[in-house]
């Protein structure tokens, strides 16, 4: 692979892409492991620069043209990767363009809302990259797989029967179908990673000291839920990937490997928007001439 040009990464994404409507089995039909054999390490850096060069390019015009905004969901199990993806392929962009929100357990001010609001709150606004580390994705992830979770939002009866989880899908797309006719594209990411790779890099995070800060022992008890997860993924993947907003299932047992492709996911969706700096007008192009006489005429010696 020569370069990241358009047609380069629409093809290494679209294995990637969940096609809306589509029945999803996670564990079945997407391998951890996979690397598109025609990359190695070394042309993977370059590509991954590459596509970090393109999203700096692309977030410059996103802020100047100030229409549309895009989000950026990112889930993953535990160690799946997501703080090193944000860190390394938004490296390039200006942090004037980038708003980044981790999302944790809901606080008892966030239950007492709706439980979407917490999310909205931080949607990034026109120009604007936002990233959600975690995203409103938690709320049929942990919450599904955790019950009790569902129990502390104080739901009215009606609203947590067995229809609940259908229910929050229908309402996830509404929300992003509505954000997104109002020019804030949505990409989401789900970094897929293996049980073996996730058991290795809790095994680095115990041997290293500059890593134990990030392990906590319930990242093992959530380990233990892992089935119910793969099937939590399967549901969500195969109820919220639609045409305005869809899932992208990342291969993340290589982490150069997943860097690229989320680098790639995000470029397109900014290749789509494709924004403009915004054109200046004979008006304005006329105020430009004055101003730079006026400066000109102000230079010493003159
Ligand atoms: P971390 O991302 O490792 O800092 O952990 C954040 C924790 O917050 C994870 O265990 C998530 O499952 C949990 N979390 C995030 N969103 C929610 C939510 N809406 N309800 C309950 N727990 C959540
Ligand atoms: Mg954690």
């Amino acid at each position: 692979m020569p370069d990241l040009g358009a047609s380069e990464i629409a093809e290494l994404i679209a294995p990637l892409r969940v096609a809306p409507g589509s029945k999803v089995n996670l564990p079945a039909d997407f391998d951890p492991g996979y690397h598109a054999g025609f990359l190695n390490k070394r042309d993977g850096r370059r590509l991954l620069n590459r596509g970090v060069e393109m999203l700096s390019e692309y977030q410059s015009r996103l802020a100047a043209q100030d229409t549309y905004g895009l989000l950026i969901a990112l889930q993953a199990l535990d160690a799946g990767g997501k703080d090193g993806t944000i860190k390394h392929v938004m490296s390039g962009v200006n942090p004037q363009g980038v708003t980044v929100h981790s999302f944790k357990v809901p606080s008892a001010a966030e239950l007492s809302h709706d439980y979407l609001w917490r999310y909205a709150q931080c949607a990034p606004s026109r120009g604007q990259i936002g990233i959600f580390n975690r995203s409103h994705y938690e709320e049929v992830l942990v919450v599904r797989v955790h019950p009790e979770n569902l129990d502390r939002q104080r739901l009215p009866s009606a609203a947590n029967d067995d229809g609940v989880w259908r229910r929050r899908y229908r309402e996830i797309n509404d929300w992003e179908r509505y954000l997104s006719d109002n020019g804030f594209r949505i990409v989401k990411i789900l970094l897929n990673i293996s049980k073996e790779e996730q058991r290795l890099r809790f095994m680095k995070r115990l041997d290293r000291p500059d890593k134990n800060w990030k392990f906590s022992s319930a990242d093992v008890t959530e380990r233990g839920y892992w089935d119910d997860y793969q099937r939590a993924f399967s549901e969500m993947l195969s109820h919220t990937s639609t045409s305005w907003a869809p899932w992208y299932v990342i291969p993340a047992d290589h982490k150069w490997f997943a860097r690229i492709c989320a680098s790639a996911v995000i470029v397109n969706a900014l290749i789509e928007i494709d924004p403009r700096y915004p054109k200046v007008s004979k008006a304005a192009h006329r105020e430009l001439a004055d101003a730079r006489k006026a400066l000109e005429a102000e230079a010493p010696g003159k």
